[in-house]
């Protein structure tokens, strides 16, 4: 992150960046990195933390429920955890309800958990959902998929618009063949997220209809 001078006081904004498997995320939040100031922090992601952590991937319904749970603590202990640093912008690197689209099994994840759709929307500000790329081209071009096949990592692209429907601030950012063109329209969108008073740090222009980042 940028360094930054801004003495200000700031109300966090919470801002959840989502998308299915191979949707670029990870190389976008590189990007942030690079253009945005220290006010915008970015969390790290739970899913990471949890399996990252030796967490039992796969397995019985029983043990992938679990697994999401765990997931869903995590996030909100890293969420409370971010609070009271003067951040003006608290980058979720996914969000609560992102695990409902991976829950297995009767039920759902929300309920399991003993909360609400309603109150898991309104933890966040703004939701910015990096589309899933639909053709093998597209994908040469960003991250490898891990584990899904582009049909799967399409269902799951699906599953998580469904989850966050009803959101009230929510951005699609469609897959496009120049990464570059996507990363930047997410930059851009973030951008309007930061209080003027950090903003200075990003300018933006458009170019061709997309918009574009110079630091
Ligand atoms: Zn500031
Ligand atoms: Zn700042």
């Amino acid at each position: 992150m940028k360094p930054c001078d801004c003495a200000l006081t700031h109300t966090p904004r919470r801002v959840v960046l989502t998308g299915g498997p191979g949707a670029g995320k990870t190389a976008v939040l590189e990007l942030i990195r690079l253009f945005f100031c220290t006010h915008v922090r970015t969390l790290p992601e739970a899913a990471g933390i949890v399996f990252g952590g030796g967490f039992p991937r796969g397995g019985r319904t029983e043990a992938l429920q679990a697994a999401q749970r765990a997931i869903y603590s995590v996030q909100r202990a890293l969420e409370l955890a971010a609070e009271g640093d003067n951040s003006a912008v608290l980058l979720c690197d996914r969000g609560t309800v992102d695990g409902a689209a991976y829950w297995a099994g009767g039920g759902d994840l929300l309920s399991a958990v003993n909360t609400t759709l309603e109150i898991e929307l309104a933890r966040y500000d703004t939701v910015i959902h990096l589309r899933t790329p639909t053709s093998p081209a597209a994908y040469n071009h960003q991250n490898p998929l891990r584990h899904e096949s582009i049909e799967e990592a399409s269902a799951i692209d699906a599953r998580i618009k469904e989850r966050w429907e009803g959101h009230p601030r929510r951005f699609f950012v469609d897959a496009t063949e120049d990464f570059l063109i996507k990363a930047s329209h997410v930059l851009a969108l973030l951008r309007d997220e930061v209080p003027k008073c950090c903003r200075h740090h990003v300018r933006t222009f458009l170019w061709d209809g997309h918009a574009r980042i110079k630091p």
